[in-house]
């Protein structure tokens, strides 16, 4: 029963350990996992902050250049304009001039076209070849604005297909005005957005697959990258939902988490903007959650697998310290158990005793041993084999443990055909009742051999010592006097107890 409690303290004591052991390790697993998307989560909020910085910065760049480029143009034509209208020669003269300075200057690979659109809206000129096809960009955006508005200086049109050359361009374009500020047509430069993704793919890390836009102010596509989302437009696959809210942001941050309806169901989009003060041009940079997420397991995934690493190896030192204290718990069962009976056996009762007789001396409780000794047993054994006296012995072991039910009474086998049991906190008086009793229920056991035949009844002689221990070894005069008391038993005929006469003090 002892050892018994004593394996399942050591086995939760084993179970708890690793379950600490278990939470230590998963708890900070998950703090480093929180921790790391925490400064991902920040990193590429700044890393969008900083390509929508980049697409602003190479757009704006773009849009002053071919504004200096159209202003020296427009200087040039409305000089001409004194000696009446522009002709379709001169103004192509004088834009591939002043496209070929703008070109060398900024040093650039920008093959936009410049091109010249008479106060009806017919194209007049085009800096690639003359003379020009006349389309009719009377309806463009840039050319009504300017055409409408003297006060505007210059404006910058939407994302189109280019009619002149199908590229995807937008435009920045002047007014040609007289002295008296007539309307004599648009200048204009076309940027192409080839040019620009260009630009931006040499400072952006595609693999990080933003996607960056810039809106002029009222709210029309100046750039779309990466290039291919480009067939998407006017079919609302560019998500720009956040446009507004990065428009009307005063936070310090450039950067903001947005919770964006697709068509797939609602998803989170990391943002980053930058608004340009002249322009008015919103450049945003987003990248959806769930590819950061993608992107954070893949890095965390040493971390994860030297974790999971780490369990096994602890799982596995476990099970096998759990399965070493079994093998060594039975071992040390075995060796204070006895074989046949599988009560305690002697040396248990050596182990026992010290602990039962300083409880005795500290408590000054009587102290109580019954000596018990099978009768005849020999002849027993002559009768029905020595596998029959094993029975009988067995039967004997099982009703003394019955018998002797208080928590600290302790049984065992001290040899042979011979038990001892001790009692704690038992008189002289009650000893012998409880052998007594003994005597009366070993009489009782019905025996039945390994074919169920059955054998002869057995009794037992039983000597009774008592005592209120104040030395430590009268605990071993104490089982002797016991012993001595059950010979007496013998002699006086068996099957019978006799108390031991009490030792007396020195
Ligand atoms: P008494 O009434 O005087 O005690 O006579 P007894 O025959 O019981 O005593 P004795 O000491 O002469 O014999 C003890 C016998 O117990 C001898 C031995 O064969 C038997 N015995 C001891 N251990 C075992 C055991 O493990 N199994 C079996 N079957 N018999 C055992
Ligand atoms: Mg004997
Ligand atoms: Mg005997």
């Amino acid at each position: 029963m002892r050892d018994l409690s004593i394996k399942k303290k050591v086995r939760s004591l084993i179970l708890t350990l690793y379950a600490a052991m278990l939470v230590a390790l998963l708890g900070s697993l998950s703090l480093a996992l929180h921790q790391n998307w925490q400064l991902k989560l920040q990193s590429s909020q700044n890393e969008m902050a900083r390509q929508a910085g980049i697409g602003n910065f190479i757009l704006e760049h773009a849009v002053i250049n071919a504004a200096k480029a159209l202003g020296n143009a427009q200087q040039s034509l409305q000089k001409t304009l004194a000696n009446g209208p522009v002709s379709m020669l001169k103004a192509h003269e004088v834009l591939q001039f002043h496209l070929d300075e703008h070109n060398a200057f900024i040093n650039s690979d920008y093959k936009g076209l410049m091109l010249y659109i008479d106060p009806q809206g017919v194209l007049q000129a085009r800096t690639d070849h003359y003379p020009s096809e006349r389309f009719d960009f009377s309806n463009r955006i840039y050319f009504e604005r300017l055409r409408e508005h003297p006060e505007i200086p210059f404006t910058i049109g939407p994302l189109i297909k280019a009619q002149t050359t199908g590229d995807w361009v937008f435009h920045v374009a002047v007014a040609l005005r007289d002295n008296k500020n007539a309307f004599h047509g648009v200048l204009a430069q076309q940027i192409r957005l080839s040019d620009i993704t260009q630009d931006l793919a040499r400072y952006i890390d595609t693999s990080h697959a933003a996607q960056i836009v810039t809106q002029t102010l009222d709210g029309h596509l100046a750039l779309v990258y990466p290039p291919r989302l480009i067939t998407k437009i006017g079919n609302g696959g560019i998500n720009i939902s956040y446009a507004d809210f990065a428009r009307r942001s005063s936070t310090p941050q450039d950067a903001f988490i947005w919770p964006a309806a697709t068509g797939q169901g609602q998803r989170e989009l990391v943002v980053g903007f930058e608004l340009s003060e002249h322009f008015h041009l919103l450049t945003t940079a987003h990248r959806a959650m769930s590819d950061i997420l993608q992107s954070f397991v893949k890095e965390s995934l040493f971390l994860i697998g030297v974790s999971l690493l780490a369990l096994l190896c602890l799982t596995v030192l476990f099970v096998r310290l759990s399965r070493v204290y079994d093998q060594f718990a039975e071992a040390l069962h075995d060796s204070f158990s006895d074989a046949l009976t599988e009560i305690p056996n002697r040396r248990a009762l050596e182990d026992m005793l010290p602990r039962l007789l300083r409880d005795a001396i500290r408590t000054q409780q009587p102290l109580s041993v019954l000596f018990i000794d099978l009768d005849h047993f020999k002849h027993f054994n002559d009768d029905y084999g020595h596998d029959g006296g094993d029975v009988a012995l067995k039967a004997v072991a099982q009703a003394l443990q019955c018998s002797a039910k208080r928590p600290l009474d302790f049984v065992c086998r001290w040899g042979g055909e011979e038990f001892v049991i001790i009692l704690p906190h038992t008189t002289e008086d009650a000893a012998s009742k409880m052998a007594e009793g003994i005597l009366q229920t070993i009489r009782e056991i019905q025996l039945a051999d390994g074919h169920g035949h059955s054998m002869r009844q057995v009794t037992v002689s039983i000597g009774v010592a008592c005592t209120v221990v104040s030395l430590q070894g009268q605990g071993e005069h104490l089982i002797l006097n016991a012993d001595q008391a059950m010979q007496e038993a013998k002699q006086a005929g068996r099957d019978r107890v006799v108390i031991a006469h009490r030792p007396k003090q020195h």
